[in-house]
């Protein structure tokens, strides 16, 4: 995993952004969509059926459940 080094100035304002970028990453690897570009991703969710949001396809390229769907994805995965 690598740690990018941001500027002190920049932190403050990138820390969300950080974040959420960070959190998104983890996402994407345990959908196992590292890899995957915004083309591979579906305009509805597999699942339910249910639009994915454009912001959400572009920020997880590859992704094919909404969130509710991956949410309950990753609960069941955690479970087997
Ligand atoms: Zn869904």
């Amino acid at each position: 995993m690598m740690e990018r080094l941001t500027d002190a100035s920049d932190r403050a304002t990138a820390r969300e952004a950080e974040w959420l970028g960070d959190a998104l990453r983890a996402q994407a690897r345990r959908a196992g969509l590292v890899g995957k570009s915004v083309a591979d991703s579906a305009s509805d969710c597999v699942r339910c059926d249910e639009p994915i949001a454009p912001a959400r396809r572009a920020a997880l390229p590859g992704v094919q459940l909404c969130v509710a769907c991956q949410r309950r994805a990753e609960k069941e995965r955690r479970c087997r």
